[in-house]
């Protein structure tokens, strides 16, 4: 389960600490301007890891990478494992290896997870990667529609979303815990996706309540962007709300674009 597959090359090459690396293909407020268009393939996405999230060309569902496999969460909520000559406009890998790991409470919601696991971090301030394995009470989960151009913003996408509510699913979450001051670039926090363990369904994580279920955190103090090279991505007005983020961080309450970020990716 834990084998490095760490055959990196491109970006992060030539980097013997690469298995603590997360590499991150565009950014999150290109996506949630409207750039949709794929630009990295997922062959060339497994050469950087073997566990991650993201979406898909076209922003066609819901990306799901665990033990180096890729699924696809679509619309319908069907999970299908894509040629990986498919392109992803945004996502996030790392090869997984253990740092740390515990049992969670019967009964620990998402709200309750967040709170529970940003005091046993020894930082908040590096990425981790998050792996729940196990057993859920309650598993709430989401998928968006692919797009055709004019591509519409995130925002507008996200009103055509399916929610997924499942009962005593067994599966894996898998996501990423990153640090405040990545805003504008990823999600702040935690972004987690799910994959039952029959593999016939997942999503974007709403909502969860753990039957029984044991975290494992990777700790990753390195970071690496792969830019989309396109027309899109370079005329995609990118400008930053400071004032609201700033309200943000003071209030400890996401402004609206992060409220976004966190229910529609
Ligand atoms: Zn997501």
């Amino acid at each position: 389960m834990l084998d490095q597959k760490d055959n990196c090359h491109g970006i992060g090459s030539g980097n013997s600490e690469d298995h603590d690396t997360l590499t991150q293909v565009s950014t999150l407020s290109a996506l949630l301007n409207g750039v949709y268009d794929g630009e990295v393939t997922l062959r060339e996405l497994l050469s950087h890891g073997d566990f991650g999230i993201g979406t898909f060309d076209h922003l066609d569902g819901e990306m799901i990478i665990l033990d180096g496999q890729v699924y696809q969460v679509k619309h319908d909520g069907t999970v299908i494992q894509p040629d990986l000559s498919l392109t992803t406009p945004f996502a996030v890998v790392t090869s997984f290896d253990i740092d740390e790991h515990h049992q969670l409470v019967s009964g620990t919601t998402f709200d309750r997870f967040e709170r529970d696991e940003d005091t046993l971090l020894p930082t908040r301030n590096i990425f981790h990667a998050i792996r729940i394995t196990g057993t859920f009470a309650k598993m709430v989960c989401r998928s968006i529609p692919r797009q055709s151009k004019p591509y519409p913003p995130l925002a507008d996408v996200a009103k055509q979303e399916s929610v997924f509510p499942f009962v005593d699913v067994e599966g894996t979450v898998v996501g990423f815990r990153c640090p405040q001051y990545v805003a504008g670039i990823n999600l702040p926090g935690y972004h987690l996706h799910f994959i039952s363990a029959d593999k016939t369904a997942g999503g974007h994580v709403l909502d969860f309540t753990v039957g029984k279920a044991e975290v494992a955190v990777d700790y990753m103090p390195e970071f690496s962007m792969m830019l989309p090279q396109t027309d899109a991505f370079y005329a995609s007005e990118m400008q930053h709300d400071k004032d609201a983020d700033l309200g943000a961080i003071e209030r400890d309450i996401p402004h609206d674009a992060l409220v976004v970020m966190h229910r529609y990716l």
